[in-house]
This record gives structure tokens, sequence and C-alpha cells, in this order.
């Protein structure tokens, strides 16, 4: 048993009219926690149970900090999540339904995170979003499930914020012989740390997040997704936050499934037709979720001139 369940994968007929190709879903959006992130953290956290961890320690108020919140009551852990003042109420509400002690502390993501650090007892595990070889090899049963399903795509399409989906995702297609299938990394232009390192030759951190997609919002990508850059295939693609926006809104009326503008990301290289996908006749996109957005939110988001967004810094590296 696995806390993170088998997802469903379905052929989007709306998208694949859309794009004139076939587009497969690979429906994370489905898991308990509301994103692909309780493969990998779902892993971690039993294996750290295992090793003795006596509480589970997250300083992410978005999909890290919810699958750990699951994560830990499922086992029977105390969990305690650490998030900025600028986290939502309604983030907040959803990682105390899941009985997770919540702290608000700091201004911004890095003091959460640095007033975490300080928390940290020996007999703790703290569950980093994106950047622990245990999160790759859960996130990885994405991959080993489209697999037994008996499809092979000759293209994959998901978004990166510190790169551990795509590693995970990468991991898969390796365990499973399907290192021939190129990826397709997913970024919203003010989130793009991805696209800077492979630019850079090494990783770089951005001077800030700008973009409305925050589970994006790392400023730095992990090394192992930039070494996966210099292994396999990868292409990034870059979108903007209204294409993000607009996509999450139409994948809603095709898929009845809202999702976060991180997701609306992916969703977004396949309505708008990037032509880098010209070539592909059978694409899979990873549906990676979110349960944090509301409708609200993404109608609001998505009138520009009621925010600033160039303006915001919206790291959540989550
Ligand atoms: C975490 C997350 C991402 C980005 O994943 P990384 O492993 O940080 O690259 C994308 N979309 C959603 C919904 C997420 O929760």
């Amino acid at each position: 048993m696995t806390l993170h369940i088998e997802t469903p994968l379905i052929e989007s007929r709306a998208m694949s009219f859309a794009s004139g190709r076939s587009v497969w879903l690979k429906l994370d959006a489905m898991q308990p926690s509301g994103s692909f992130k309780l493969r990998g953290i779902g892993l971690a956290c039993e294996t750290y149970l295992a090793r003795g961890a006596r509480r589970f320690i997250s300083s992410s108020g978005g999909n890290a900090g919810l699958a750990v919140a699951y994560a830990g009551r499922r086992l029977g852990v105390p969990v305690v999540v650490v998030v900025p003042e600028t986290t939502s109420e309604r983030a907040k509400a959803l990682l105390e339904l899941e009985k997770a002690e919540v702290i608000v502390q700091g201004s911004s993501w890095q003091e959460a995170n640095a007033y975490t650090q300080s928390l940290i007892r020996e007999s703790d595990a703290f569950l980093h979003p994106f950047d622990d070889p245990l999160l790759w090899q859960g996130h990885a049963t994405l991959i080993d499930e489209v697999f037994h399903f008996g499809l092979k795509p000759d293209a994959l399409v998901l978004s990166v914020g510190g790169g551990g989906l795509m590693s995970g995702v990468i991991e898969g297609l390796y365990r499973n012989g399907w290192q021939d299938i190129p990826v397709f990394a997913v970024e919203t232009m003010g989130a793009a740390s991805f696209h800077a390192a492979l630019n850079a030759g090494h990783t770089v951190e951005l001077d800030q997040i700008t973009s409305v997609a925050t589970s994006l919002g790392a400023k730095r990508v992990c090394e192992q997704a930039f070494d996966w850059s210099k292994k396999h295939s990868i292409q990034s693609v870059l979108v903007s936050d209204q294409s993000a926006l607009t996509a999450c809104e139409r994948f809603l009326d095709d898929h009845r499934l809202l999702v976060e503008p991180a997701c609306g990301a992916s969703l977004a290289a396949i309505y708008e037709k990037i032509p880098e996908l010209d070539e592909f006749n059978n694409i899979l996109v990873v549906v990676c979720g979110g349960a944090t957005t509301t409708i609200e939110q993404l109608r609001k988001l998505k009138l520009p001139a009621l925010n600033s967004i160039g303006e915001k810094n919206n790291e959540n590296p989550d």
C-alpha cells in the first residue's frame, strides 16, 4: 500500500481536437492531497518513519505542505508546517483540515524556512519540497503507471518549479526503458529558473519570482534537474501567466477539474499549440494538480488591471 493512489490516464478528446494530435492526461490532480506531490512525499514520509522519525516538518504552505500533512495524518505522525504571513487563509485551512500544526512566521518563504530549520530536532524529519532522491523515486511511479497501462507517448509535457517532478518523471522513464521519450519542461515567464539554468550552463538563483504560478516559484532548481538536461532530451518552454490562467479555465470546462496556474502552464502548451510539439503525435501531459486555487482566485488573477502582478514577489517553492 502506498499513500498515493494510481491516477486515471485518459485521452483528452477536447485537447486532442484543439491541438490536432492525440493528447493523453495523467490526472494527478486527483491525488487525495490534490497534487502529484503525494507520490514522492508519501514515500519519503514512510521511509523517514521507518528510520525512526517522530514528527514531520515542512516549510511549504502549498502542495508540498499539504502532502506532508496528509501523509502524517495517515501514518499517525504529527506534522508541523511553518508558513510565511503571505500564505492564504485557504491554504492554512486546508493544512488544518489535515490536522497539521500551522505556524505563521516571517514575511517571506526564506524567513519561514529559516525559522523551520531552527525547529528541527533529532527525531524530526524535514521534508524538502523538491530536492530529495526519495521524492524523485516516489514521483517516478507516475511513469510506472503509464508503462503498465501500455501507452507509450512520443513526448511528455510537464511543469517545472524546483525540478522535483521532472527529476522523478525522468527517473521513471529510465527505469522503464523509455529514455528515448523527450520531455518538454514548461515554466511561466516570471518563474523560469530551469530556463535560466539551461541558458547559464549551471543552476542560477533568480532575483525574484513574479509569476502567479506560485507552485513554480523556486528561485533555483535542484542540481538533479539540471544534471538530467545533460543526459536527457529536455526542451524548455515558457508561457505567460495569462496563458496559464486561460488554460486553467478551459480545462475546467473540458474536464471539470480545477487546477492551479502552475499546472495550467503545461496545459497552455497544448491549447496554444506550441510549435515545439508539432512533430509529435501522442503527447502525455502531467496534470500535476493544485489544491489551493479557487475559481474566484483564478478569475481575479485573470484581470491584470486589478493586479500589479509584476510588482509582487510570489516565491513559494512548492
Ligand atoms: C510542486 C508543484 C509543481 C512543481 O514541481 P517541482 O517538483 O517543484 O518542479 C508544479 N505544479 C504543482 C501543482 C505543484 O504542486
